[in-house]
């Protein structure tokens, strides 16, 4: 590998750092250093990382709020590029028409969204992740998710041609799954459509009434990645989970929260070694008693296939 440079400069405003520890770009606070990392503000800055990567012949991959990602320890090699100061968002609140970019964070756009009296939103605001992991994902909560309001997205391929546009229909969403998940793009923004008109104080209401669920039976005071399984429906990955005992149950410094089965969380210093034989070990004994394969949602980086 041999990165020899601390940091280059791709422009005056764009910087590419060697050996950054990925680690602090994750929820669960897990992750071992990138090869190259390097956070775009905007579509130029984007260009550039894609176009050098491209030229040294090192692949690129893509972090939003790294809150569904387990990233291994080891160092990561390419170049690691990090949405989140790539924001920006448009509300319209006659039409009901947003506009937002890849890096905004789903919870300010639900904030937003309901001070401006738009409903569509509300189920949101307990999902820490940006605009762009929303859509990869097709996030959802408490009856809503992102598909139900998307009308498109505007992504640029890795491979460094120009944006396009991907409409709603084309994204082919599905629990917890889009197109997004098979292909090299990058998304730049996403339009959706919500209502207009609604009481700004009711939907603000429900907006902290979703947020206090969320917070009060899911282990949002630990570092956790979401939902680290898919739920098997009708069953509830949690509920399998739970009926086995496992709540609790440790592997080094990750443990199953106590409050939700489908949450692995970070106890000071876990690894994602350590995760990852606790994700096999529930894969394990929930097909062993159930007869079930619980499918990761948490997305990973830096494994191999066999790990
Ligand atoms: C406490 C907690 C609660 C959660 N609750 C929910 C919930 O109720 N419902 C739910 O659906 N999820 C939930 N999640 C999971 C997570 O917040 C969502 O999946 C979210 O949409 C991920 O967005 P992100 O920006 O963090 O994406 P990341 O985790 O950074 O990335 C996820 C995937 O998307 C890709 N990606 C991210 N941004 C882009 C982009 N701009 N362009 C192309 N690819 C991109 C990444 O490469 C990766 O494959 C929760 C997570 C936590 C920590």
């Amino acid at each position: 590998m041999g990165t020899k440079h601390s940091s280059i400069n791709l422009s005056k405003s764009i910087e590419l750092k060697a050996l950054v520890s990925l680690a602090h770009f994750t929820t669960i606070k897990v992750g071992g250093q990138a090869e190259w990392f390097a956070e775009p503000k905007n579509l130029s800055e984007l260009k550039l990382i894609i176009e050098w990567a491209a030229a040294k012949r090192i692949k690129c991959q893509i972090i939003g709020a790294g809150s569904n990602l387990l990233i291994n320890d080891n160092q990561l090699n390419g170049v690691s590029i990090c949405m989140r100061r790539f924001h920006g968002w448009n509300i319209n609140k006659n039409t009901g028409f947003i506009e937002a970019y890849g890096g905004e964070p789903i919870p300010t756009l639900a904030r937003k969204a309901a001070h401006a009296g738009l409903s569509g939103l509300e189920w949101a605001i307990g999902i820490p992740g940006t605009v762009g992991g929303a859509a990869v994902m097709n996030a959802g909560a408490q009856g809503g998710c992102t598909s139900e309001r998307l009308i498109s997205v505007r992504v640029l391929p890795i491979g460094g041609e120009e944006p396009y546009e991907i409409s709603q229909k084309e994204l082919e969403f599905d629990y917890r799954y889009s197109r997004l998940q098979e292909e090299k793009l990058i998304v730049l923004s996403a339009r959706f459509r919500l209502e207009p008109g609604h009481d700004q104080e009711e939907l603000t209401y429900l907006t902290n009434k979703n947020l206090h669920h969320r917070t009060s039976t899911q282990p949002y005071h630990l570092p956790n990645c979401g939902s680290v399984f898919r739920n098997p429906e009708p069953q509830k990955a949690g509920f399998l989970i739970e009926k086995l005992g496992l709540k609790g149950h440790r592997m080094g410094d990750a443990e199953i929260s106590k409050i939700h089965a489908n949450f692995i969380v970070n106890k000071g210093n876990a690894s994602a070694k350590d995760i990852q034989k606790l994700i096999k070990l529930i894969q394990h004994q929930v097909q062993n008693a159930h007869g079930l394969t619980l499918h990761q949602e948490v997305k990973t980086l830096g494994f191999l296939k066999n790990d």
